[in-house]
């Protein structure tokens, strides 16, 4: 069951892009009521036909609301929705939950939850990870930063769009699990295109480098579910041309946080840096919209 029995709750959404209109959806599948905003007509008019209520703007929806759900493409936009003079935190009722599921600088995550807290709201930072398909089959993994309590009244709403729901401590530390998990992965993805690709100037089939390093010390995800060469991996992103999957350009941005995020903590950082760097080579060749993985031709020199 996705709702652990709680009452059905009035829930403002705001932000209703390919991650917020499918986990809306979710919501109101489950029960829920929604109240929803987006900057964008065309958002709107989609939230209106799946069965929304569309408000005249994020303050206005998070006051006739108990709930608030935010998913705001970064930490400026979530400041401005949040701290305006007319904003969420301003308008909404007393004691309201805040769940922002935005991927946003940790710094960003603990300035609107202490502002929200010293207005007498919880919230939490509850980023996510599965891409639009996880959060159109409500099986997002969900990485929350919050107090004890606010992880509580959270859970049975985050059940209703998620399938693991992670509490990772206090305000900010679903941003920074977030953040630290996908620079691992964005290193381990060029360790591996690395090894692909000077396997192929060695004359090592993709094959077989993979029957090796999948059996040895090499093995990762990156090599084993998200092979980035065809062949090895059938369901891996290189065999369909590399359509995403997890596009280059939201890597970048993951790796540009973990580089500030290290920048603010004084944590070197120099393999983070360097992926970031290739990423952002990536993406400035064209390659935004490509699965991450197609990295690989890069550093074959065919992207
Ligand atoms: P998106 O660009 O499709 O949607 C963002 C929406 O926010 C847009 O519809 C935009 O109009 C709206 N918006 C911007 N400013 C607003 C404001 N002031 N008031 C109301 N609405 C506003 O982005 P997305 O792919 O849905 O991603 C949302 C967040 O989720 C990002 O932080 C992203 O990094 C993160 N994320 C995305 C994925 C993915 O696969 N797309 C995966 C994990 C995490």
């Amino acid at each position: 069951m996705k709702t652990r029995g709680n009452a059905m709750a009035t829930i403002a959404f705001i932000g209703l892009g390919n991650m917020g209109a499918p986990m809306m959806r979710n919501l109101m599948k489950a029960g829920h009521t929604v109240l929803a905003f987006d900057l964008s007509e065309a958002a709107c008019a989609a939230a209106r036909d799946a069965g929304a209520t569309i408000a005249t703007g994020p303050g206005a929806a998070a006051g006739e609301a108990e709930v608030v759900v935010t998913m705001l493409p970064a930490g400026k936009h979530v400041r401005e929705v949040y701290t305006a003079p007319d904003g969420i935190i301003a308008k909404a009722k007393p004691g309201s939950l805040f769940i922002d599921s935005s991927t946003v600088d940790v710094d960003s995550a603990r300035a609107v939850a202490a502002a929200a807290e010293a207005a007498g709201h919880a919230m939490i930072d509850a980023p996510v990870s599965g891409g639009v398909g996880g959060a159109e089959a409500a099986t997002l993994t969900f990485m929350v930063g919050g107090s004890d309590t606010a992880f509580r009244r959270a859970e049975p709403i985050l059940s209703a769009m998620g399938k693991a729901i992670v509490h990772t401590g206090g305000p900010g530390n679903g941003q920074a699990a977030k953040i630290c998990n996908n620079m691992i992965l964005g290193i381990s993805m060029l360790g591996v295109s690395e090894a692909f690709a000077l396997a192929e100037k060695l004359g090592l089939e993709s094959q077989k480098l993979f029957d090796v390093a999948s059996k040895s010390s090499g093995q990762c995800w990156s090599l084993t579910s998200y092979c980035p060469v065809p062949g090895p991996v059938p369901t891996s992103p290189a065999n369909r041309d590399y359509q995403p999957g997890f596009a280059a350009a939201l890597m970048l941005k993951d790796l540009k946080l973990a580089v500030e995020a290290g920048q603010s903590t004084g944590s070197p950082l120099p393999l983070g840096g360097e992926a970031a760097q290739m990423y952002a080579l990536f993406c400035n060749a064209g390659f935004g919209g490509k699965d991450f993985s197609g990295i690989v031709n890069l550093l074959r020199g065919k992207p």
